[in-house]
């Protein structure tokens, strides 16, 4: 396997580049890498440097370059909610297995970065970085924390904790602080609070409130005492995402009840809402589901429809992710169908999978957006995004990714001066 820093450089001629930075895109353009890594020019035909003798030259015919997606929302370690009785059954190596899968299927469908938030332990980003694995790069928050019989609970009356250690029980302000310093010490990049009630979980409701503000606020505290990092509430129910809000974390995870008042807490706050949509409008089937999951989604999907549409004409921060667990992985990019259908711009729904995801993981000065000194992770899709935002949802439409400058994926036409 290929090591990310051992790449040679590349020069991508032909690309139509989108830069994830906004701006409209660039015909005719030209992206070159470095032997580092990153990024080393990224421009017009016109105005590109001198090219050195032997640089390998890949001609993309006209398609777009983008950059790597960023997936703000997933965990890995499930392939579906019916897994949570499957893992009782089989050998925990085998589990390991079905995660480092679903990473190489999410870094197939365009998603360089991806934040798990909850269920994947930090080993994971280290196996990655060394290239033992290939998948996304890795932000963690390795368990979920909530209160006792709320969203991070899965135990049993029988006392079986269906979560598999998924779930960080903590239930006042005190206890809260010592989960932040035991989830650091395991490793976590991010903190995941569970600030409502959910739809999966059985024993509460979406609207329940889960931490307190006060909670949220020490949870924010502690972590600033230890180098910062983002802290991520699970979300739905206006009470609690005006807790979270008000509490300091950085963003709300699917934010469904996201109101007039909420919207403007956020703007005001600066806060990031990742809507996590697929979950929301993908894969309702009765056939498949528990009933009070399935009347909970029914009931959800429509407030869902009317606030986010909302927070997206009031120009509210927000950040692509998807869930993928709950929906199914390696089709993160179908995301970006939902937030154009409820009003976004094409371009603006690339900018919230690209610039803005890593703006909420605190990782833009690496990736994000296609500019020199970044690193080289980029996607080339066939259809232009642009006109229809689908193309980027079919995993078999994204021909190429190239991650920190190493080829991961190469479905374009061979050409006789491209390997890799
Ligand atoms: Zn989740």
């Amino acid at each position: 396997m290929t090591s990310p820093a051992s790449s040679a450089p590349l020069r991508i001629t032909g690309a139509r580049i989108v830069d994830g930075t906004g701006a409209g895109p660039v015909d005719d353009g030209v992206v070159r890498t470095g032997a580092d890594g990153t990024l080393a020019y990224v421009g017009p035909a016109a105005a590109e440097p001198p090219v050195e003798p032997g640089t390998r030259t890949l001609d993309v015919g006209g398609r777009t370059v983008l950059p790597g997606f960023i997936d703000t929302h997933v965990h890995f370690c499930a392939g579906s909610s019916a897994d949570l009785t499957r893992r009782f059954q089989e050998d925990p190596t085998v589990g390991v297995f079905r995660a480092a899968e679903r990473m190489r299927l999410t870094l197939e469908a365009g998603v360089t970065t991806a934040r798990d938030l909850g269920g994947l332990p930090a080993g994971f980003r280290v196996a990655q970085a060394e290239g033992l694995t290939v998948g996304p790069r890795i932000r963690t928050a390795v368990r979920i924390m909530g209160h006792t019989g709320g969203h991070a609970d899965y135990s049993t009356p029988c006392g079986m904790d269906l979560s598999g250690g998924v779930g960080e029980i903590a239930d006042t302000v005190d206890q809260v602080r010592i989960s932040v310093r035991r989830l650091l010490r395991e490793g976590a990049d991010v903190i995941k609070v569970c600030a409502t009630g959910g739809m999966g979980s059985p024993h509460d409701q979406p609207d329940d409130e889960g931490l307190s503000e006060e909670e949220i606020r020490a949870v924010v505290d502690e972590v600033s005492r230890h180098g910062g990092r983002p802290v991520a509430a699970h979300a739905q129910g206006t009470a609690g995402i005006l807790n979270a809000i008000r509490g300091g974390v950085t963003s709300v995870e699917h934010g469904y009840g996201l109101d007039v008042r909420a919207r403007e807490l956020a703007g005001e706050r600066g806060t990031f809402v990742v809507p996590t949509l697929s979950t929301v409008f993908d894969g309702i089937d009765k056939s498949t589901m528990e009933s009070y999951h399935y009347e909970k989604k029914v009931r959800w999907s429509g407030i869902t429809q009317e606030n986010i549409a909302a927070a997206i004409a009031d120009g509210v921060r927000i950040a692509l992710g998807t869930d993928s667990a709950i929906c199914p992985h390696g089709r993160n990019l179908r995301e970006l169908i939902h937030l154009v259908r409820l009003g976004m711009s094409p371009l603006d729904a690339i900018t919230a999978g690209t610039r803005t995801a890593a703006e909420l993981l605190g990782l833009d000065d690496r990736v994000g957006t296609l500019a020199a000194g970044k690193e080289a992770d980029l996607v080339v899709c066939d259809g232009d995004p642009l006109a229809d935002i689908s193309v980027l949802a079919e995993p078999e439409r994204i021909a190429y990714v190239l991650q920190g400058g190493t080829v991961r994926k190469n479905l374009l036409p061979a050409q006789p001066d491209a390997r890799g």
